[in-house]
């Protein structure tokens, strides 16, 4: 294991070389996840930052097949009122969280971007503290817009944004996605945020149907590849109602380990990234999050969403709804790791890649 390490930093994009490590299970793993905590204080330190996370709809234009908030699925659909954003945005400048994510199902509409560029806006206006004058750090989720439509949110205030590719392999994309869907066009549109001045970040889901071990390390390589600043990753988990509800996959825990050796293996791969710890590690494991912060992440996103809306923004069917605030940053300090307060906690690479 030690020289399968070495040989990482010798060539961290050899796909064997990946694709082994991903795989490593038992005493090996421990290995791993110590290799990627050592590398995370060397690179990025031991802070942990939160954001609280606003689910702002579950409306969605798009169809995926894995998912539960998708066009088709009938479920009730709700948009958070400005108002009601605004005071979970404040909500998070009190508890100390410096930065706020919006994310939501896609919906492209100029109205719709009118809307999310007012709240933001307002947000920026309305949360500026002692602490923080200029107002809370925002991270965009939205999907996909054009370039005029993302700059605009950029101009709002936002200087973050997360669009997920969910797997760098074109054939399994292909599975996942109705065929108006396309990997080249989520390509282009990082691309386009990242010319905009966007902190940058992508992501994957671990773990479904069709795909392979080596296609997760194919994913790690292009996370390197495009040079992204942010990654946001977990596993799938199924959502009944959905093409993909049933289909054959991994056991909870080979999904697990998988997960966070991801975590691991990207942490060693891109260094002085931000890397989050996703609730979808909770849906296998009741401590799921707190392994992904063992395994090499520094991000965390407490859920701010109101709680009648919450319970509506199922991705999946095991998504925790409840958890305590407090009880997080117990946990966190008990593993050793110190919750950043009220700053925005910004990629360092991404300040490396400017400079
Ligand atoms: N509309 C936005 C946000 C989508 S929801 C966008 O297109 O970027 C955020 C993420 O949830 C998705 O990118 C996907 O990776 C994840 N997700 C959706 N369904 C899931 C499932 N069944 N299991 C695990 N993750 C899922």
């Amino acid at each position: 294991m030690k020289q399968l390490l070495a040989q990482l930093d010798e060539t961290p994009t050899d796909i064997e070389l990946l694709t082994t490590l991903l795989d490593v299970r038992g005493a090996d793993a421990e290995i791993l996840r110590d290799a990627a905590t050592e590398c995370m204080h060397a690179h990025v330190g031991d802070n942990v930052y939160f954001r609280g996370l606003v689910e702002v709809t579950n409306r969605c234009h798009l169809n995926c097949y894995y998912c539960g908030i998708r066009r088709d699925r009938d479920i009730p659909r709700y948009t958070v009122q400005a108002d009601d954003i605004l005071a979970a945005a404040r909500l998070c400048s009190r508890l100390g969280f410096g930065s706020l994510v919006l994310q939501s199902g896609e919906i492209r509409s100029d109205s719709y971007v009118n809307f999310i560029c007012d709240i933001v806006a307002r947000i920026k206006r309305e949360t500026r503290t002692v602490q923080q004058p200029n107002g809370l750090g925002i991270t965009l989720s939205l999907g996909v817009f054009s370039r005029t439509q993302y700059q605009r949110m950029f101009d709002a205030g936002a200087h973050r944004y997360l669009l997920r590719i969910e797997t760098s392999d074109d054939s399994l994309f292909a599975r996942l996605h109705p065929p108006a869907q396309s990997l080249a066009e989520r390509f282009e549109a990082l691309n386009t945020l990242r010319e905009i001045g966007f902190q940058v970040g992508t992501g994957v889901m671990i773990g479904l149907p069709g795909q392979t071990t080596r296609m997760l390390a194919q994913d790690v390589f292009t996370f390197k590849r495009l040079d992204v600043d942010m990654i946001g990753m977990g596993p799938f988990l199924p959502s009944s109602d959905t093409p993909m509800g049933h289909a054959q996959i991994l056991s909870s825990a080979q999904r697990l380990q998988l997960g966070l050796n991801m975590i691991a293996v990207t942490r060693l791969v891109c260094k002085d990234i931000n890397i989050a710890s996703t609730t979808a590690l909770e849906g296998l494991h009741p401590h799921g999050r707190l392994l992904g912060l063992q395994y090499g992440a520094n991000v965390a996103m407490p859920n701010l969403t109101p709680a009648e809306n919450r319970v509506n923004y199922k991705l999946y069917d095991d998504k925790p709804t409840a958890q305590s605030v407090d009880g997080a940053v117990a946990a966190i300090e008990s593993i050793g790791r110190r919750v950043a307060k009220n700053v925005f906690g910004d990629s360092k690479h991404f300040f490396n890649r400017c400079s």
